[in-house]
């Protein structure tokens, strides 16, 4: 990997008070956007959901590649889900990939307040059988868009079974590839660190794709499925 390179026009340090102005210049939510964020806000878990300007983001790409078929791995109540869903065309497909029936019925209540159930198909099982089943059953190929954001220990066998079911210029978004910063402590050797530490080092690597580590949130890698000569 690049090292060692400290440059003048690196990507800002955010503080909060940037960062309530960004908020505030930038993101845009419909009103069930907003309720779902704050119900969530409630959870134990709440730092699972991403930031409201990585799902605005998230948006404006599926609207960019004219996504029509997506998969989310990891749903948890549904916010990313319903950014993506929202961004694409009426005939949009998005399958949904979680194994807690808990939070699978908060996000389905929101997919139905936001008119969006038709278009989202979430699979309450284990990932990888879901992807397993979608590859066995021909799909390789045929997807646009695809949002990672499960547990770390999987994400390589989740990025590969998505690639194969991108369509060529499609793209992998993965969530926390910088894991709150500890992947560049050396020091950090927590199973999950050394999960995306591997993951990033694998990416870098990767000649199938073109790459960018976006550093919204908590780091968001985007991965475009290169086609075969390029
Ligand atoms: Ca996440």
């Amino acid at each position: 990997m690049a090292s060692g390179i400290i440059m003048s026009n690196r990507t800002l340090a955010i503080n909060d008070r940037v960062y309530d102005y960004l908020i505030s210049a930038s993101v845009q939510e419909s009103e069930v956007l907003i309720r779902l964020r704050e119900e969530t806000a409630k959870e134990p878990l709440a730092n699972m959901q991403i930031a409201p300007e990585q799902g605005q983001f998230m948006a404006l790409l599926v609207e960019l590649l004219d996504v029509r078929r997506a998969i989310e791995i990891g749903t948890f109540t549904g916010y990313s889900a319903l950014r993506i869903a929202m961004s694409m065309p009426e005939d949009g497909y998005l399958i949904c990939c979680d194994n807690s029936r808990a939070w699978s019925a908060v996000a389905r209540r929101y997919f139905a307040e936001a008119g969006l159930a038709d278009r989202i198909d979430l699979r309450v099982a284990a990932a990888l059988d879901t992807l397993n089943d979608l590859l066995k059953q021909g799909q390789a190929g045929t997807f646009d868009f695809a949002f990672i954001d499960a547990d770390k220990e999987n994400y390589e066998n989740y990025y590969e079974r998505c690639l194969k079911l991108m369509r060529p210029g499609g793209l992998i978004a993965v969530d926390n590839t910088l894991w709150g910063g500890s992947v560049a402590d050396p020091d950090n050797q927590e199973p999950d660190t050394l999960a995306i530490r591997r993951f990033n080092e694998k990416l870098y690597k990767d000649d199938r794709i073109s790459l960018s580590l976006v550093p919204i949130g908590d780091g968001l890698t985007l991965a475009r499925k290169r086609h075969k000569n390029s």
